[in-house]
């Protein structure tokens, strides 16, 4: 039998051309098939209906069954509306409009019974209800005995061609009953047999049309799977690739440079996460593949060691080394940690960044390519043209997320067989996230810090205490400390940003005035020069306070800061606050961060602020983030397409993640181009997907 599920949209029936199109455009529904893949966003339970006299708070929304008894338009222009007499057998209640006055006044009924849906409102003690989900109770799908019916989301163009929330409903129902017997099964019987999970077409039919809770849950859960296993099966597909077929370096042996330091200048013990990180790194640069790792570990944990040592891998093995960072103050501040740390073995080290004049460059350049240059650190500029190695090993880049897929990319292109890649990153991602945005790099993580650190002590507080923590302020720099005090910046508010910044830098000057204070200040429109002058100002000590803007956040070390003031912390995401807390807190004194907030907070700010509070660990504030903000926003757009998912949901089905990307990962391994008849579905999966994506790509 030939599957329909191809056929274009139009021509299932109650579709048509017009509908057809604006499915296309505004939903991305092009075929059958899509539309079974437009799940309802949530249930109304038609067992659950109550009487409009036993509402008793306008928290929740509730589901009524009765008849509109009256309808009423009245006002003018802008504040035009419909109003409607609402009644069942125990009391009546207002129901209001104020969009799409004309369809509605076409399309409601007087006298008829309807299932409405929606928040109630209280008003002068009585309870009213704005724009409720209504349905005829004759046209609301009952399937015998099935209590829950799906809720579709729609907008206002598909609602102008007649394609509401209901009308959707009616069209899946249809398409569900006409296609069922020929939805394929996209996992081996194995799998679906293992974990229990229940065959495609029934969950198909289930998510749109449920027999009853259990059932639902049960497609839910079927249907969350596939999409999570598939995603995993597209990206073990690539990191096979990369690790199987791409040849790397082999570092074959530890030699001298690498134990001469370890042995005798290491300046501390490695701590446990430290040395465990060095063993996944030196099994994966011994073996002949290729290594793309990235390296998670809270600011302070100590990446930067694990970088120099795997750098001495390398070396030792005759290859070269570079390390790249996105800005230049932080080039040159690893150019100096590492140059101290290596001033006893004989590496030969060089920066490089868009400041170096162009005889630096030359030099630079002559010695990469003669490959007497060892180590070279810098910015962007490392992946100039101009720039050639000799014999490029390992690349090293800190703070990922600054730098692309491309410029990885770029790194590669400069040496025959592509350079091992060690990517490091303060900004901790959850699991759940590393394993999809990630999935195609290893992940190695730094979960313990170096002893002796004094947890950062953060405390929030309003205006209302201000002379107080200037006082505090005040105490601190007398003994000797620096302090960094920040106001958010961003691009909607720019000026007013600005203003509120220079506002803030002078009330500091007048409160720490000259002589026995020195405050800079560093914002985003300042030219480079000028900023890096004054940053380097309050690295080397000269200066007491740096008033900033976020350009501080990524990376800059300044051991002796001990205070960290946020001004409207309310208005900073978590990961950019626990960023710019992990600037203080590197020296053995006691750090401070004070989160400056306004009275008024929206409770995901309160959750913010109070999550800062508690807590230090970048992990937990990760999955506190994940939660409040949701996986795409958390990524960027960028990588939203990888984590936006249909139906499972990053920040909760962790167990499931973890255990689809196990089950891909595996049958991968054991057959690496799902060859077997077992693997058959799966490989015909991937086909459609495969088709489907260059058809995309062909009309758009
Ligand atoms: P990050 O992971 O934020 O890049 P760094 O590598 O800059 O952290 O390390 C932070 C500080 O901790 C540095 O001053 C470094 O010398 C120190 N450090 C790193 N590892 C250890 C360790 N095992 N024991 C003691 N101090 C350490
Ligand atoms: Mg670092």
């Amino acid at each position: 039998m030939p599957s329909h599920l191809e056929t274009e949209i139009e021509f299932l029936k109650g579709v048509g051309p017009v509908r057809g199109d604006v499915l296309r455009k505004e939903l991305h529904i092009r075929t059958w098939a899509d539309l079974l893949d437009y799940y309802p966003f949530r249930y109304i339970d038609r067992s659950q209906i109550l009487r409009v006299a036993d509402i008793v708070s306008d928290a929740a929304h509730v589901q009524l069954m009765g008849e509109i008894i009256s309808l009423k338009e009245s006002g003018e222009g802008k504040a035009k509306r419909l109003t409607g007499i609402f009644r069942d057998e125990s009391g009546v209640m207002e129901l209001v409009w104020f969009r799409s006055l004309r369809w509605l006044k076409s399309s409601l009924k007087l006298n008829m019974h309807y299932v409405l849906y929606g928040k109630p409102s209280e008003f002068k003690g009585k309870y009213n209800m704005v724009h409720p989900e209504l349905e005829l109770l004759a046209n609301a799908r009952i399937t015998a005995g099935n209590p829950l019916k799906p809720v579709y989301n729609t907008s206002a163009k598909l609602t102008q061609v007649g394609l509401t929330g209901s009308s959707i409903g009616k069209l899946t129902l249809q398409l569900v009953d006409e296609v069922r017997e020929q939805i394929p099964e996209t996992l081996p019987p194995a799998i679906i047999e293992k974990f229990r999970l229940m065959n495609r077409a029934d969950a198909y039919s289930q998510i749109h049309v449920p027999s009853g809770h259990e059932a639902l849950e049960a497609a839910r859960r079927r249907l969350k799977f596939e999409e999570l296993f598939f995603i995993q099966v597209g990206l073990g597909k690539e990191k096979l690739m990369k690790t199987k077929h791409q040849r790397g370096v082999v570092f074959s042996k530890v030699g001298e440079l690498f134990n001469d330091f370890y042995n005798r200048y290491l300046p501390f013990q490695l701590t446990g996460a430290q040395k465990r990180v060095m063993k996944e790194i030196r099994c994966d640069v011994g073996r002949g593949s290729h290594m793309n790792r990235l390296l998670q570990g809270d600011v302070g944990s100590g990446k930067t060691i694990v970088a120099v040592l795997t750098a001495l891998l390398a070396l030792d093995n005759g290859c070269q080394v570079c390390m790249m960072a996105p800005t230049e103050i932080l080039a040159q501040q690893h150019l100096e940690t590492v140059s101290t740390l290596l001033q006893h073995v004989n590496v030969k080290v060089a920066l490089l960044t868009g400041a170096a004049s162009r005889s630096e460059r030359k030099i630079i350049h002559e010695e990469l390519e003669s490959g007497e240059l060892k180590f070279l650190i810098g910015t962007h500029a490392l992946i100039e043209p101009g720039v050639k190695f000799q014999n490029l090993g390992l690349a090293i880049i800190d703070e990922q997320h600054r730098f692309g897929v491309a410029q990885r990319a770029a790194l590669w292109s400069k040496a025959a067989v592509p350079p091992h890649v060690l990517v490091m990153t303060a900004t901790p991602i959850p699991r759940t996230l590393a394993m999809t945005v990630y999935g195609d790099l290893d992940v190695s993580v730094i979960d313990e810090l170096p002893p002796g650190r004094k947890p950062i002590q953060t405390i929030h507080r309003t205006d209302a205490s201000r002379l107080k923590i200037f006082q505090f302020m005040a105490d601190e720099i007398k003994k000797g400390r620096q302090i960094y005090v920040v106001y958010p910046l961003i691009e909607e508010s720019e000026k007013l940003d600005l203003k509120h910044l220079m506002d803030g830098y002078e009330s500091m000057v007048r409160r720490f005035p000259l002589p026995d204070y020195r405050v800079s200040i560093v914002h985003g429109k300042m030219k480079p020069e000028d900023r890096n002058f004054e940053m380097q100002r309050f690295v080397k000590g000269e200066t007491h306070i740096m008033v900033a803007t976020t350009v501080i956040e990524v990376g800059v070390n300044v051991q002796n800061a001990s205070v960290m003031v946020i001004e409207s912390a309310e208005r900073f995401g978590l990961s950019q606050l626990h960023q710019l807390r992990g600037r203080v807190g590197r020296g053995a004194d006691q750090s401070h961060c004070i989160l400056m907030t306004g009275l008024k907070m929206s409770s995901e700010s309160k959750q913010r602020i109070a999550t800062m509070c508690r807590t230090n660990d970048g992990f937990e504030i990760a999955e506190v983030d994940l939660q409040l903000r949701g996986p795409g926003d958390m990524m960027g757009t960028q990588q939203s397409g990888l984590v936006n998912l249909k139906i499972a949901d990053l920040a909760r089905d962790h167990q499931m993640l973890a255990t689809a990307r196990e089950v891909a990962l595996e049958i991968l391994e054991a057959d690496p181009i799902l060859s077997s008849e077992e693997n058959k579905p799966i490989r015909e999966e991937l086909e459609r997907r495969r088709m489907k994506s260059t058809d995309w790509s062909r009309i758009s």
